[in-house]
This record gives structure tokens, C-alpha cells and sequence, in this order.
């Protein structure tokens, strides 16, 4: 489960933030970045309000509040790592602009994993 705030990738375990599968020491080590996460952990009452999938409600996403440079780095770790869905929105404002992370597996009946998506 996350918060909403600011985390430094160097300073927190990123393990704690996501369940994912892969070595999360390359991606502190790779993306040696503050990281702003805007959205973590979500409630599925909040999601159905703001018309959100329901991805945060597992605990496995992540959007990481990143633009330009910083944000092409961060996709390519992500890639790397074997984040398997990847939300991209890198349009408007830059303080607006965010990579969602998550790492759900493909279930049948839903979509295919992995996928990548814009807002
Ligand atoms: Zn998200």
C-alpha cells in the first residue's frame, strides 16, 4: 500500500511499494531520482468515483508523478524490470504528467498483460 508524497528511490525499499518480481535494487540503483508517488493504494469506492480501473485497489500500482528525461529513464526500467502494464501520460502541464506502474498478472477474461496504454 502507498501513499500519496514524495519518496527518493536512493532512500526508500521500493519492494515495499510494489510486489514486483524482479531485482528492485537496479531499479533504485538505475533511477537514483527523488520519485514523486501521486496515487498508490486506492479504495474501490474511489476508483468507481473518479472513474479509475481498479489496478490501485491491489496495492500493485503506482503512478509516479514524471516528465521529459526523467520519464523516458523511468519507462525503460520499467520495461526492463517486467513492469507488466505501463500507463503513460506525458501530455499537458509537466507538474501533470505521470508513468503509471503496476505489476498484475494476466488473468483470463481480462486484458492482455503485458500492455502499455495512454491517458
Ligand atoms: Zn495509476
Amino acid at each position: 500500500m502507498v501513499a500519496p508524497g514524495h519518496y527518493s528511490l536512493r532512500s526508500i525499499n521500493l519492494s515495499r511499494l510494489l510486489s514486483i518480481r524482479c531485482n528492485r535494487a537496479r531499479i533504485r540503483e538505475q533511477f537514483a531520482k527523488p520519485m514523486v508517488i501521486t496515487s498508490g493504494y486506492r479504495c474501490q469506492d474511489h476508483c468507481a468515483k473518479i472513474g479509475s480501473t481498479m489496478t490501485h485497489t491491489t496495492g500493485q500500482a503506482v503512478d509516479v508523478s514524471v516528465s521529459g528525461g526523467p520519464a523516458y529513464e523511468l519507462l525503460g526500467i520499467a520495461l526492463e524490470e517486467g513492469f507488466t502494464g505501463i500507463g503513460v501520460k506525458q501530455k499537458g502541464a509537466h507538474k501533470g504528467r505521470f508513468l503509471h506502474l503496476d505489476d498484475l498478472e494476466y488473468k483470463p477474461g481480462e486484458h492482455i498483460r503485458p500492455t502499455i496504454w495512454s491517458y
